[in-house]
């Protein structure tokens, strides 16, 4: 690859983005180096690097797959010089300025840039480009009370669910409204990045400036507070945080990924803050609203697709709105670089991997759930589908028919059978212990099973 496609592929997501937002990112995001299919792109600061690499790097490597008619895959690298007229492969100029947090970005930027304010937010995560639905109506409504309202309504506010429902565009049209109608001081944070200051301010003495930044703001939002399990120092400063502007009638708003009775090691009286206030939770859509969700879209880009085509994407995607996005990416990039309109057919063809990735779950078999949980725990596939009581064997076990459940059409039936004759209740009581155990948390059997589900799902997509 080279700068060429680099620059189509720029040009092909300018198309498709509101304009305000393809400026707000894109014009600090560079080319860097390419091998054997990795793109190395620079950027000029961690506060960038975290927000890319959430929001863009999909589009970025579908746009690029789909231009250079090969695989890409990307990575982010912080370069302090990343600029935008340089050509930054010879990295010559070492600047002194631009260090990775979003407060001093300010003091970097040319006047003709975004301020760090404006680059907390991203333009286009407001109330009108979210579409309320069943599942999200009652946190639609109540952020916009406290936009319109902040801290008299609902504080704190707790909005949580799992991923790509919509709670970061949420957070952030609070944000976008309150700047836009008012001049109070408004901070977006995600819980990474106010450790990554929290941890850099200790390490400077800069603890004071850490503390104006998050103590004299009259909106404090911060985004994904799951990420602050375990990080004990930094739970202590948000609970010294929220006191201080609890007291004072501020308003916070926080997101996190689970139910705050989920979280685990966080301590209890930032835990009880986090209760204080609403909870709200955030469900997947339901298919009328991933219908009108997609029209809206489509209406946003500047696209008409047919209704079987917005069927099939509504059908298939059930589950994560930020699925059906990257859906609409993918057909408006071939329709643009082709021409054409998009049947049915090509929609298909064109959305395979991701439909599949999602939950189309007919290209995992039984047998390659067995497999991949067999060499996850170094144990024998026969064993798994044997009748050894053995401890090291009855939980791979329980997993792979949880797994089977969940990831495969087969009743528990079929599933019995394939594991050594067993009758479907015992399928059903071993599904049922993985259950239990997945929602009392324990030994963070959820992060296993979501690496063996991953490796399993990236088996399928090779067949
Ligand atoms: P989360 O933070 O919950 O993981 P995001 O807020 O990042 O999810 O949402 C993922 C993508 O889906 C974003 O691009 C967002 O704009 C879009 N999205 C989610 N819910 C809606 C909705 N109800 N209407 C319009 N767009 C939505
Ligand atoms: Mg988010």
């Amino acid at each position: 690859m080279n700068e060429e496609l680099w620059s189509r592929t720029i040009s092909q997501i300018k198309n498709s983005l509101p304009e305000s937002e393809f400026s707000s990112w894109f014009s600090r995001i560079f080319f860097g180096t390419e091998d054997k299919g990795k793109v190395t792109l620079y950027v000029p600061s961690n506060f960038v690097k975290d927000r890319v690499d959430a929001v863009y790097r999909e589009l970025i490597e579908n746009t690029l797959s789909e231009l250079g008619e090969s695989e890409y895959s990307v990575v982010f690298e912080v370069r302090k010089d990343a600029q935008n007229q340089n050509n930054l492969k010879k990295n010559t100029e070492s600047s002194k300025t631009e260090p990775s947090n979003q407060g001093q970005d300010q003091k970097a930027q040319k006047p003709s840039k975004p301020s760090a304010e404006d680059m907390m937010f991203n333009p286009a995560y407001t109330f009108d480009s979210f579409v309320p639905g069943d599942n999200s109506s009652f946190a639609y409504s109540a952020c916009m009370a406290i936009a319109k309202n902040p801290g008299s309504a609902y504080n704190p506010c707790l909005l949580y669910g799992g991923v790509g429902l919509g709670k970061t565009h949420l957070i952030q049209s609070i944000g976008n409204y309150i700047r836009k109608n008012t001049k109070l001081k408004v901070v977006y944070v995600t819980a990474e990045n106010f450790t990554n200051e929290y941890i850099q301010a200790i390490n400077e003495n800069k603890t004071l400036q850490f503390k104006n930044k998050y103590r004299k703001v009259s909106v404090l939002l911060i985004d994904d507070i799951h990420f602050l399990q375990k990080k004990v120092e930094t739970q202590n400063e948000l609970f010294n945080t929220f006191n201080d502007l609890y007291d004072t009638g501020r308003q916070i708003v926080f997101t996190c990924d689970r139910p705050v009775e989920e979280l685990k090691d966080i301590s209890d009286r930032l835990r009880s803050r986090f209760e204080r206030g609403l909870n709200i939770d955030l469900l997947p859509p339901d298919y009328e609203t991933r219908v009108a969700i997609l029209r809206k879209k489509c209406q946003e880009k500047n696209v008409v697709f047919s209704d079987e085509v917005i069927d099939y994407i509504a059908s298939n995607i059930t589950s994560n709105v930020r699925a059906l996005e990257s859906c609409l990416t993918k057909l408006i990039a071939y329709c643009q670089l082709l021409n054409k309109d998009i049947s049915l057919d090509i929609a298909k063809e064109q959305l395979r991997h991701i439909i599949s990735s999602n939950n189309d779950t007919s290209g995992i078999s039984i047998d390659m759930v067995i497999k991949t949980v067999a060499s996850y725990f170094n144990v024998s596939p026969f064993d798994i589908r044997g009748k050894n009581k053995n401890q090291s064997i009855v939980l791979p076990r329980q997993i792979a028919m949880y797994l089977c459940r969940k990831l495969t059409d087969f009743s528990t039936t079929e599933i019995g059978y394939e594991f050594d004759g067993k009758n479907h209740t015992t399928v059903m009581y071993n599904v049922q212990k993985v259950e239990a155990r997945l929602k009392s948390s324990e030994k963070e059997i959820d992060t296993v099973i979501e690496k063996i589900e991953n490796q399993i799902k990236s088996e399928a997509r090779k067949k």
